[in-house]
């Protein structure tokens, strides 16, 4: 049996005292249904941004209470199914994202999914590539907005959060209080005019806890590699950030000797972007996991 959450349990902030939505077991099969990150407020290309109610932009579903879950203990969400509305948007808004200097348009486009492609001005037709650009636990204090990234995780927008994905957050409070939304169509890593293709979309996941205490969250793993996630105020930082982290992983968790691990890294390791375009920049770290297994280290 599953059990759903409708979109219209909505919240703006991940914080310790926001109510529940549900309380879920874990292992529990959960679905949850989501807005776009317009709250659906963009539905033509006459909706432009400047019309937008922003008290109203980035919703996530939730939050789910998830039973038996302490702050510190690790909180393993299985992404078992990513799926997206029929119709996604994107916009361009002067004076933000990478190309803001020189953006002097706003514009609004409307992409119909058609047999798994985004159909881009009647003639591109991009394959749908879903993922979720917020998902994340209630911090153990402050409110984070949701447009902003952090440990807790929220606007990471990394395009590894995506069916068949597993990511790891560290609980702060008691139940995580796990939520999500703003999800995209497809998105390429850097995120340059501040969205990807915006969609509605559902969430099937599972989530348990997970004895991997001190992991160095959030954390994200796929079939073929682990990553993990930073933010900070400039890409320098973010990457030093992720880079720190995923040595601390492979030498506190793998047992890889500090030298090793850093060659290794060097050689084999993926340094990217998630987003490049909020006040908070979101960078990854992506090490195969085939390595870990030579050292006799699996999840
Ligand atoms: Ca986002
Ligand atoms: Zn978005």
């Amino acid at each position: 049996m599953t059990t759903k959450v409708t979109r219209d349990r909505l919240f703006f902030a991940f914080e310790p005292m926001l109510i529940p939505a549900i309380h879920v077991a874990q292992g529990e099969d959960v679905v949850l249904e989501t807005h776009d990150c317009f709250e659906g407020q963009i539905q033509t290309p006459f909706d432009l941004i400047d019309k937008l109610d922003w008290n109203h932009v980035n919703p996530a579903t939730g939050p789910v209470y998830i039973e038996g879950t302490k702050p510190g203990d690790i909180l393993r969400v299985d992404l078992l199914e990513v799926k997206i509305g029929q119709q996604s948007s994107m916009v361009t808004i002067p004076g933000e994202g990478v190309l803001g200097d020189v953006i002097t348009k706003m514009e609004t486009t409307i992409l119909k999914l058609e047999n798994d492609h985004l159909v881009f001005k009647d003639k591109i037709r991009i394959p749908k590539k879903p993922m979720i650009g917020v998902i994340g636990v209630a911090p153990s204090s402050g409110s984070v907005p949701n447009g902003t990234p952090g440990p807790h995780g929220g606007n990471m927008d990394c395009t590894l959060m995506c069916e068949g994905n597993s990511v790891y957050f560290t609980v702060g409070v008691e139940g995580a209080l796990f939520g999500a939304g703003d999800f995209h169509a497809a998105m390429g890593d850097g995120e340059i005019v501040v969205c990807g293709a915006e969609t509605s979309g559902e969430l099937h996941f599972q989530a348990q806890v997970v004895e991997m205490k001190g992991l160095p969250t959030p954390f994200v793993e796929s079939p073929e590699l682990i990553a993990t996630i930073y933010s900070a105020f400039t890409i320098d930082e973010a990457s030093n950030g992720a880079v720190h982290r995923m040595a601390q992983f492979l030498t506190e968790f793998v047992k890889i000797p500090l030298n090793d691990a850093g060659m290794l890294m060097s050689l084999v390791g993926q340094l990217k972007f998630c987003q490049v375009v909020d006040p908070l920049k979101t960078v990854r770290f992506e090490f195969p996991k085939w390595i870990l297994a030579e050292y006799g280290f699996s999840l």
